[in-house]
C-alpha cells in the first residue's frame, strides 16, 4: 500500500495528478505504482489502482481461451436427463429455445441475453480493446468499447446461470437418473476464466494505455 498523503495543499497539484475514491469520494494525489503494487483508498481500504505485469498480454491469453470455451459451453449437453425410458440432452441453447416454445418469449430472451448474448459482447469488446493497445490502431474505438464493455459488465449473469443450473440438478437427481455433461465443464472453464480475465484486466491500466501514456505504453 502506497501513502498518498502529501504536505503541500492538493489545490497545487494540477488536475491530472489527482484522484478521487471510487467508493468515499476522497480526493487524493495519484500514486505512482511499480509493477505488481497495488494503491488503497487511506480512508476506507478501497483499492484505488493495481498495475500488473504484461497486463494486455496476460488478458489476451485469457480472452481467447475464454472465447475457446463459450461455444462448447452453450452448445455441448451441460446434462443428459433419462426418465421413464426417455433421454435428453440439455444445452444452454436448447434451454433458451425450450423457453420460447412453451410461450415464454419473453424469459426466453432474458435468459439468452444474460447467459449468451452479453458475455459474448463482453469478450467481444475486451478482445477489440486489447487488440487496439497491442497492435496500436484504433484507439479512439478502443476508448468506445472499453466503455461499452463497462456499461455490459453487470448484465452478463453467468455465476447466476451455474448456480442455477447446479440447483436444478440437485433438485433433479431425486427424480430422474442425471449424468453431467461435458459442456457444464466448459461453462465452468468459461466462467472462471471470465473472472480471472476481469481480476487481470486492471481498468487504470487498461484506460491509461488506451489514452496512450507513455510508461503505461511500456508496461504492457
Ligand atoms: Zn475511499
Amino acid at each position: 500500500m502506497h501513502d498518498t498523503a502529501d504536505s503541500r495543499e492538493l489545490s497545487e497539484f494540477p488536475l491530472e495528478e489527482l484522484a478521487a475514491c471510487h467508493e468515499c469520494d476522497l480526493l487524493m494525489r495519484r500514486p505512482h505504482l511499480g509493477d505488481g503494487e497495488r494503491a488503497e483508498c487511506p480512508r476506507c481500504g478501497y483499492e484505488l489502482f493495481s498495475y500488473r505485469h504484461s497486463v494486455v498480454t496476460r488478458s489476451l491469453a485469457l480472452v481467447l481461451a475464454a472465447l475457446l470455451f463459450y461455444v462448447p459451453a452453450n452448445f455441448l449437453p451441460i446434462m443428459q436427463l433419462n426418465l421413464l425410458g426417455q433421454t435428453t440432452q440439455d444445452t444452454v441453447w436448447s434451454g433458451v429455445l425450450a423457453l420460447y416454445h412453451s410461450g415464454m418469449g419473453g424469459v426466453a430472451v432474458l435468459v439468452f441475453l444474460c447467459s449468451m448474448g452479453i458475455p459474448l459482447l463482453k469478450l467481444l469488446c475486451q478482445l477489440f480493446v486489447l487488440l487496439s493497445i497491442r497492435l496500436d490502431i484504433g484507439r479512439s474505438y478502443g476508448l468506445l468499447f472499453y466503455r461499452i464493455y463497462q456499461h455490459l459488465r453487470e448484465w452478463g449473469m453467468l455465476e447466476v446461470y451455474l448456480m442455477s443450473t447446479l440447483v436444478a440438478i440437485v433438485k433433479l437427481v431425486d427424480l430422474a437418473e442425471v449424468n453431467l455433461g461435458i459442456g457444464l465443464a466448459c461453462f465452468v472453464g468459461l466462467l472462471l476464466t471470465q473472472i480471472w480475465l476481469e481480476v487481470t484486466m486492471s481498468p487504470q491500466q487498461i484506460w491509461e494505455a488506451l489514452a496512450g501514456k507513455e510508461d503505461s505504453l511500456a508496461r504492457n
